[in-house]
């Protein structure tokens, strides 16, 4: 929690004191709520987001008075609240590979998100905590991101499976990394996919052929769709996040950055444009850089 906290140490700063001053003042009247409207939405939380919250706040204000510690504990309910929407009620519980089942995590994301580095940081956490794992290298289309991926899976100790020789169909990649996977009892395949947004239609056919693949060859496989998302940039990320969302069936996101940025208020625009839930964050580039999410521990780093 404590490195967490630091990770968003930019946006605390920024939120934080602010908030604080505002509702440090006495009961939260009016004119507040809208200092913290436009707080918010300095903060990145975007359009939508900002008026839930603000809408939540209005209609308890209707109801009791809020003094300063009542106000901030509301805020962080409104706010944990509005992260778990996505979740099932039943799935409220940490993220994590099913240990009975096989599973393959696709990592999407426009190339310079932090695609590698998150495949990296994930294979790392996996292997820690006793997953057999393995990495498929299906972004193909850059051969610099077949190599990084490679050094990754050497510093996290995970093997990868790369193209050989000529063959650089990605699909062709997912079939052996399945085959590779099937073969040694893997229970968590990560694929690295292209992260190409100015030939839409190539990634969405690309993305469907790897759908193809997978449902063919490893019907019974537990399969994710993770999004890697750059919190630096905002609600431009999220715009990007909506061509992703058309083509790649995606169940989840990794928000990547928090640690460079004093916008961390986009986890909340994430959720609420995209309706997904947020699985994981990156807060720096080291392999231990990567947090399983909880809404509760980022409400708490963001505003305590
Ligand atoms: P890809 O093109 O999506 O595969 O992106 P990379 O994984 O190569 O990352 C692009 C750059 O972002 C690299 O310089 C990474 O070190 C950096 N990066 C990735 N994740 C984080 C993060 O959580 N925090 C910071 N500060 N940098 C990150």
């Amino acid at each position: 929690l404590k490195k967490l906290r630091q990770g968003l140490g930019k946006t605390r700063r920024g939120i934080l004191n602010q908030l604080r001053s505002i509702v440090g003042q006495g009961p939260l009247n009016q004119a507040g709520v809208e200092e913290i409207e436009a707080l918010l939405l300095q903060a990145d939380v975007g359009v939508e987001a900002t008026d839930f919250i603000v809408n939540s706040l209005q209609e308890k204000l209707r109801q009791e008075t809020l003094p300063p510690e009542k106000a901030i504990a509301y805020l962080k309910e409104i706010l944990r609240d509005m992260l778990d929407a996505p979740l099932e009620k039943s799935d409220r519980s940490v993220f994590a590979p099913d240990k009975n089942s096989f599973n393959i995590w696709l990592v999407n994301g426009v190339n310079g998100a932090g695609k590698t580095t998150t495949i990296g940081k994930i294979s790392h956490l996996a292997q820690k905590s006793g997953y057999k794992c393995l990495i498929g290298a299906a972004d193909t289309f850059r051969a610099a991101a077949v190599e990084q991926v490679k050094v990754w899976g050497e510093r996290s100790g995970v093997e990868v499976i790369a193209n050989k020789g000529k063959n650089t169909d990605p699909a062709a990649v997912v079939f052996d990394a399945i085959s590779a996977a099937q073969a040694r009892g893997t229970e968590l395949l990560l694929i690295d996919t292209a992260g190409r947004l100015q030939n839409k239609k190539n990634l969405m056919e690309e993305l469907s052929k790897i759908r193809r693949i997978i449902d063919k060859k490893a019907a019974d496989a537990r399969v994710e769709s993770l999004l890697v998302l750059d919190a630096t940039l905002g609600q431009n990320g999220l715009r990007q996040a909506q061509v992703f969302s058309q083509s790649a069936k995606l169940s989840g996101v990794v928000l990547t950055k928090l640690d460079g940025t004093a916008k961390g208020g986009v986890a909340l625009a994430v959720v609420k444009q995209l309706g997904l839930p947020i699985r994981f964050i990156g807060a720096g580039e080291g392999i231990e850089d990567l947090r399983p999410f909880s809404s509760y521990e980022f409400v708490e780093a963001l505003l305590s």
